[in-house]
């Protein structure tokens, strides 16, 4: 079964040609160079892409069983965080304004601050079966999980914490509020990449319709009508200038796809 979809509306950056998508059931099997779409909050997509897949709606629930919270892949961050609040659950306060689906967050490893969604995870199903968290790698804005993420089961805590709610909204106060994919790079190891964007003039430096953002340097948004050439331009750019003048290399956040030929 495919859908089309339109990845300028869909994509959180608003930048993606219109294309067919594969629909996933269980089970899943899929070539090496499909690439799988969550949400699209976190992947520039070029006008010809590699051929897309996405898990269907039975993998969108929210189960509490003996051995944790059972939570399918296709599941939205803003439904678990409303179910966390109304079970008095703990952990999943992060969720706030983070957008995505469990299934991108866990690859990812999403995160603020010192918080990382893989903090309250106990396991993960994927197409080539159950794995622990202590078989998984992770890191910073990372997961090495091979296949299709199905499901993830958390551990589920008591009592939802309205103060750390509060805090995560705070910490987002100076994000741009323009389509973007979220942090462009990843912070290097002790420094902070927008500091470094801004100390290298990119603070508000645009192209056509991309730019980073006045607001947050290490935001590069869609100020309306951007692309994908455009964006990729002004990323390579600002890796280039950032490693000539401080042999600092940035490494993307987002997840760029390349155009196939
Ligand atoms: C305004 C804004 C703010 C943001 N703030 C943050 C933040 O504070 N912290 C943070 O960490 N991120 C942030 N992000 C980025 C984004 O929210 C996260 O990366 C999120 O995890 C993306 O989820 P998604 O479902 O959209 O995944 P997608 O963007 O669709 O995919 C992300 C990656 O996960 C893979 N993937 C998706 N689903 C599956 C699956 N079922 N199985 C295997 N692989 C899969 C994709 O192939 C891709 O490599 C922000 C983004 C925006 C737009």
């Amino acid at each position: 079964m495919y859908k089309t979809v339109d990845f300028c509306k869909y994509s959180s950056i608003r930048i993606g040609p219109k294309v067919d998508v594969k629909i996933l059931q269980e089970p899943v099997s899929i070539p090496d160079d499909w690439v799988i779409i969550g949400g699209c909050n976190n992947i520039l997509l070029p006008p010809n892409p590699p051929k897309l897949a996405m898990l269907s709606k039975d993998f969108d629930f929210i189960t509490l069983k003996d051995d944790g919270l059972h939570v399918g892949a296709a599941t939205k961050g803003g439904k678990l965080l409303s179910y966390a609040k109304k079970k008095n659950l703990s952990g999943f306060e992060i969720l706030q304004k983070l957008p995505g689906t469990i299934g991108g967050m866990v690859k990812m490893n999403a995160g603020l601050k010192g918080w990382e969604i893989f903090e309250n995870i106990k396991k993960v199903r994927t197409n080539k079966g159950w794995i622990l968290k202590s078989q998984i790698e992770y890191g910073y804005r990372f997961a090495k999980i091979d296949g299709v993420i199905y499901e993830v089961v958390f551990e589920p805590k008591e009592e939802f914490d309205y103060k750390l709610l509060k805090d995560f909204e705070a910490m987002r106060l100076n994000q741009p509020q323009d389509p973007s994919c979220g942090s462009c790079f990843k912070n290097p190891p002790g420094k902070s990449a927008g500091e470094l964007l801004q100390m290298y003039g990119f603070r508000g430096k645009r192209v056509g319709g991309m730019a980073f953002s006045q607001k947050h340097a290490n935001f590069l948004v869609n100020l309306g009508g951007g692309t994908y050439e455009q964006a990729v331009y002004l990323i390579n750019e600002a890796k280039k200038e950032v490693f000539s003048k401080s042999k600092i290399l940035l490494e993307p956040e987002i997840r760029i796809l390349k155009n196939i030929s």
